[in-house]
């Protein structure tokens, strides 16, 4: 059997971004216009140092107005707070985020609670989650609309097919498993109580993992022909990203396979300003 098609989330953030940059300079020549996009980051975490230095360097290059704040680590909730506020009220951001995960004196909830829905680009608060739990569009979380283009890089009618997605965060898993419901799918979430879950991930066509484990998901766990999405970012002892499907084994059995990096991390990205550009279109009552 020949080797799994690599899909090259890098090469399709890539021409997103190409796309969105043309859309950017249409908005502003129609209606003068710029997609404003802010970050929030709190503390010094490193990787999300990366990440919201790779979000801010990505809107910039689609002509988007980017705007990052930081606060200390010691930063009290009602600072972080303030922030939201400040973020809701500014007419020149059409949408934003706060870079989890926040330190522990700040309550997640809370500050997601705060954002609003027509402002919110992760599609993390719970109008934008109950929308798309119903099928009824609102923003859906960056990094399951980035899997579902990789999927439909390999596939695009998905009607049908049994998927299994490994994960049930409200930011990966369950809301990827919502849109395979969209797609007509036959979904099944898995999680750490999940019993025999090696048998559970062979009948998937489509199999998502979404854990955080290292290499756990094996190549005998592959369906021979499956498209196999990997969002797992582990950093292993020597600073390498390590996804949560051993790649190496997969691509022998996987009819298509997204590599760790270069796989779902960029579509993220590319996926937050499509979010972001939707975002200001509604806001500023623009269709089409
Ligand atoms: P999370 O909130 O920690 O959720 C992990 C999920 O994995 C949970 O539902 C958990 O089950 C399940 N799990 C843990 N151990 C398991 C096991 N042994 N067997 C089966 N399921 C198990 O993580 P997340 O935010 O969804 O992120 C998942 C991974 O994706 C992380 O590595 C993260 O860094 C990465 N990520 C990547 C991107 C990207 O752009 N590439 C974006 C977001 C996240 P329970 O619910 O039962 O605890």
């Amino acid at each position: 059997m020949s080797e799994a098609r690599i899909l090259d989330g890098k090469a399709l953030a890539a021409s997103v971004r190409v796309k969105l940059a043309g859309q950017v300079v249409e908005l502003k020549a129609k209606h003068g216009i710029s997609p404003g996009i802010a970050v929030l980051l709190v503390g010094e975490d490193p990787a999300s140092q990366v990440y919201v230095r790779a979000k801010g360097k990505a809107a910039a290059e689609v002509g988007f107005h980017a705007v990052e704040r930081r606060l200390p680590a010691t930063a009290r909730e009602r600072e972080v707070l303030q922030v939201v506020d400040d973020f809701n009220n500014d007419p020149k951001i059409h949408g934003f985020l706060v870079q989890l995960p926040l330190p522990k004196q700040v309550d997640p909830q809370r500050v997601i609670d705060a954002i609003d829905p027509s402002k919110d680009a992760d599609g993390f608060h719970v109008v934008n989650a109950g929308l798309g739990a119903q099928g009824r569009g609102g923003v859906a979380p960056a990094t399951p609309r980035g899997v579902l283009e990789l999927i439909k890089l390999a596939r695009s009618d998905l009607g049908g097919l049994e998927a299994v997605v490994i994960g049930r965060s409200i930011s990966v898993g369950r809301p990827t498993a919502q849109l395979l419901i969209g797609e007509n799918c036959t979904v099944t979430i898995a999680h750490s109580r999940t019993r025999k879950l090696a048998d559970v991930a062979r009948r998937a066509d489509i199999l998502v993992a979404a854990v955080g484990r290292a290499e756990m998901v094996r190549g005998d766990w592959i369906k021979p022909g499956a498209i196999v999405i990997d969002v797992g970012i582990t950093r292993g002892a020597d600073n390498k990203l390590v996804g949560d499907v051993a790649f190496d084994e997969a691509k022998q059995i996987a009819g298509a396979i997204t590599p760790v990096p270069g796989g779902v991390g960029p579509m993220t990205i590319a996926c937050l300003l499509q979010n972001t550009f939707a975002l200001c279109k509604n806001l500023h009552g623009i269709v089409g």
